[in-house]
């Protein structure tokens, strides 16, 4: 029966190991007591022609209707005339920027310590626009398509985003020394939107130097924001300084303040079925979801159960060196609780 004090959140559990690790997660929030209400949706058999997709108009309509949700790895169908899941999702709930917080795991060790950055990746244009033709044999183009109301919408974000969340910083990572039209836009959106955030340090770094200010001392940053495909491939950089992508969560920006949040990794089909696998990132990315909903206090108290669970080593999952599987992991984490 629907209960007027639950939010209700659109669930996927997904392919593969993401029903395992969404189980995990509807547990974790049971035991934390999350005032939330799952509507589970899979992934269905056929091609729904209203999405032209596996994925189901009422599963898109239950994201539109309830305005958050948690997804789990999705399997690529194989196959033609269907569209790509993500893609399908990205393009009906107009996810525009793609947000991984990515900090250090006490206790997991990797070469840093001391990261606490978040990732801002522009998701709709760039070079990730589709416009690609042969001018002549042997020559192709590809088009990048940088606009004001994107580069606006997702600096917007940005700048709110380190606001509600007590960051100090945010750098605007382009090349416009080189695409001066194109990332020159994005730069004057970034300065633009600065101007109303006095409180906020606004600073632009080019990418290649920002590679290696990462690699040296990620310490050095607080929150990027950057066009899709530098975000793309920045976001996992940071990924890999905390420990890899089994560790990342995420979540989706839409339009009419959708939050789709999900793990970064895939289906995992070789450990599928067999509890091994480690629900940490989608746990984070429910994390964010709840940020995101401003039920903070659960969110860190979720947080917090899942960085002493690793951070004591005693059930870690195969991924991370440990023995656990995904239920001795979970109950652990529901034990901290
Ligand atoms: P993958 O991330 O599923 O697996 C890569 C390796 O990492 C595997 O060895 C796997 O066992 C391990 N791994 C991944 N997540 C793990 C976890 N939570 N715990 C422990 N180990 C974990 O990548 P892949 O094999 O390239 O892709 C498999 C399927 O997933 C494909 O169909 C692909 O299209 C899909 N995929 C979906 C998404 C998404 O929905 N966002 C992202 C990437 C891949």
């Amino acid at each position: 029966a629907a209960n007027s004090d639950l939010i209700r959140a659109t669930l996927f559990p997904g392919d593969g190991i993401g029903p395992e690790i969404s189980e995990s997660v509807k547990q974790v929030f049971k035991v934390a007591e999350v005032p939330i209400e799952w509507e589970e949706h899979y992934v269905g058999t056929d091609i729904d022609p209203r999405t032209q997709s596996f994925l189901t108009w009422e599963s898109l309509e239950s994201v539109r209707r309830n305005k958050v949700g948690l997804k789990g790895p999705m399997a690529t169908p194989i196959g033609k005339g269907h569209r790509s899941l993500n893609l399908t999702l990205r393009k009906e709930l107009n996810l525009y920027a793609n947000v991984r917080p990515c900090y250090s795991l006490p206790g997991y060790k990797t070469k840093y310590d001391d990261v606490d950055l978040i990732t801002i990746r522009e998701n709709t244009e760039g070079e990730y626009s589709g416009l690609e033709h042969q001018v002549v044999r042997g020559v192709v183009e590809s088009l990048k398509i940088i606009t004001r109301q994107a580069s606006l919408r997702v600096a917007e974000y940005a700048f709110h985003y380190a606001k509600t969340h007590g960051r100090q910083r945010v750098s605007a990572i382009h090349k416009a020394n080189i695409m001066q039209k194109t990332d020159g836009l994005f730069l004057k959106c970034c300065r633009e939107v600065a101007e109303k955030y006095p409180d906020i340090v606004y600073e632009e770094v080019v990418i290649d130097n920002c590679c290696m200010m990462l690699v040296k001392n990620p310490a050095l940053f607080d929150v990027l924001v950057m066009p899709n495909l530098y975000g793309d491939i920045i976001s996992d950089l940071c990924a890999g300084l905390i420990g890899g992508l089994g560790l990342t969560p995420s979540c989706n920006i839409g339009e009419g303040g959708i939050a789709l949040a999900e793990a970064v990794h895939g289906s995992a089909p070789d450990i599928a079925g067999k509890n091994l696998a480690n629900p940490t990132a989608l746990l984070l990315s429910s994390v964010s979801m709840l940020r995101h909903l401003d039920l903070h206090e659960k969110a860190n108290a979720i947080q917090d159960a899942i960085l002493n669970t690793i951070a004591e080593g005693k059930y870690r999952t195969g991924d991370l060196g440990g023995r656990a599987t995904t239920a001795e992991f979970t109950k652990a984490i529901c034990d901290h609780l």
